[in-house]
């Protein structure tokens, strides 16, 4: 089954992150990752509404503003329009820790986004991240993860993608197409459902002792 909308990370999933404790605070300093926009082309050619959620906490911190954030999506969503991709929204938080309810892993961009994007149903999503927060929150809404990277963390997550590109391959499969990353212990998981790939996972993390954060990839 093919999700209907999937939300996708900004920093380390579609653009290459900011050093440690920097942010992106302008378009000189975004750079797409490889393989970013074809994914978000793929998964527009085949129907699949895309929603981006970032956690933008520089604008708490005074490093950059809102406008300087709102020119950088404007600047990108031209360059994905221009490639094919659409982008149907993008929701960012712009608080520090412990400030909000929309702050990753915490879901009130996602409920933001149910609420204001007709027909968008949660339960029917898939989450795309390359980070703890990104995978606790599809923990939170039930619904598959993509770990985009190598983690580590710990939730579980439902599939492990080198790139948007890969990650956008295996959501429009319906969930099928096997991992080209995973170990071979892994490609056995993976060949089964996603159900049955999630208690294979869980049964492998309580052999080697959860729920520390752990490579899955
Ligand atoms: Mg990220
Ligand atoms: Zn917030």
């Amino acid at each position: 089954m093919k999700p209907e909308a999937a939300f996708i990370d900004r920093d380390g999933t579609i653009n290459h992150k900011a050093p440690e404790g920097d942010y992106v605070k302008s378009v000189s300093e975004f750079s797409f990752l490889p393989g970013a926009v074809q994914g978000l082309r793929l998964l527009t050619d085949n129907g699949v509404r895309i929603v981006i959620v970032t956690n933008q906490r520089g604008i708490a911190r005074g490093v950059m503003t809102a406008s300087d954030l709102a020119e950088i999506h404007r600047w990108m969503l031209s360059k994905l329009s221009a490639a094919g991709a659409h982008v149907e929204a993008i929701y960012h938080c712009p608080h520090d820790h412990g400030q909000c309810s929309c702050r990753k892993p915490q879901l009130g961009m996602f409920l933001d986004a149910e609420r204001q994007l007709p027909g968008l149903e949660l339960s029917r999503s898939v989450v795309v991240g390359d980070s703890e927060t990104d995978m606790q929150a599809g923990e939170r809404l039930g619904v598959p993860r993509v770990l985009i990277g190598a983690g580590p963390v710990t939730p579980e997550v439902s599939y492990c993608a080198p790139s948007l590109l890969e990650a956008a391959r295996w959501i429009i499969s319906g969930y099928q197409r096997p991992s080209t990353t995973l170990t071979a212990s892994r490609q056995r998981i993976d060949q089964g459902s996603v159900g049955q790939r999630s208690a294979i996972v869980t049964t492998l993390a309580s052999e080697t002792g959860s729920p520390a954060p752990r490579r899955y990839c």
